[in-house]
């Protein structure tokens, strides 16, 4: 998708603080930080919404899970604990329509999110 901010950032046509890629998906520092650690996962595959990836994608998205839990465990937040988040659609709070992991560590996190 030519005009998908998140497709463009993985062409490296935008910029971001990329740490992390590898022939199927990307990692980036988020540009509004919601805790310490705030890394956005993705598929360098364009999917809009979590509901438009098909189960024939199941391991791609099992990949980026892994990416997440992988940088989590570098970044030393796994001990106390950190959290993934996936907004599908609006209502849910989705805002940039490429699919994507959000990786939130180095705070205390509350239950139920709000
Ligand atoms: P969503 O609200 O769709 O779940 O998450 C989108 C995230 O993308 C937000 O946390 C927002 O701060 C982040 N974001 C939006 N535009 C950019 C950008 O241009 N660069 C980066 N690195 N993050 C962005
Ligand atoms: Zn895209």
């Amino acid at each position: 998708m030519s005009d998908c901010l998140f497709c463009r950032i993985g062409k490296r046509e935008l910029p971001a603080k990329i740490v992390f890629e590898d022939a199927l998906s990307l990692a980036f520092d988020d540009i509004t930080p919601q805790a310490p650690h705030h890394v956005l996962v993705i598929p360098r595959a364009h999917f809009a919404t979590l509901d438009d990836v098909p189960a024939s994608e199941a391991p791609l998205l099992g990949h980026l899970v892994t990416i997440a839990a992988r940088i989590a465990r570098e970044r030393g937040l796994a001990a106390d604990g950190y959290r993934l988040v996936a907004n599908c659609r609006a209502g849910a709070g989705q805002s940039v329509f490429h699919v994507h992991l959000h990786l939130l560590g180095g705070r205390s996190f509350h239950w139920p999110p709000g």
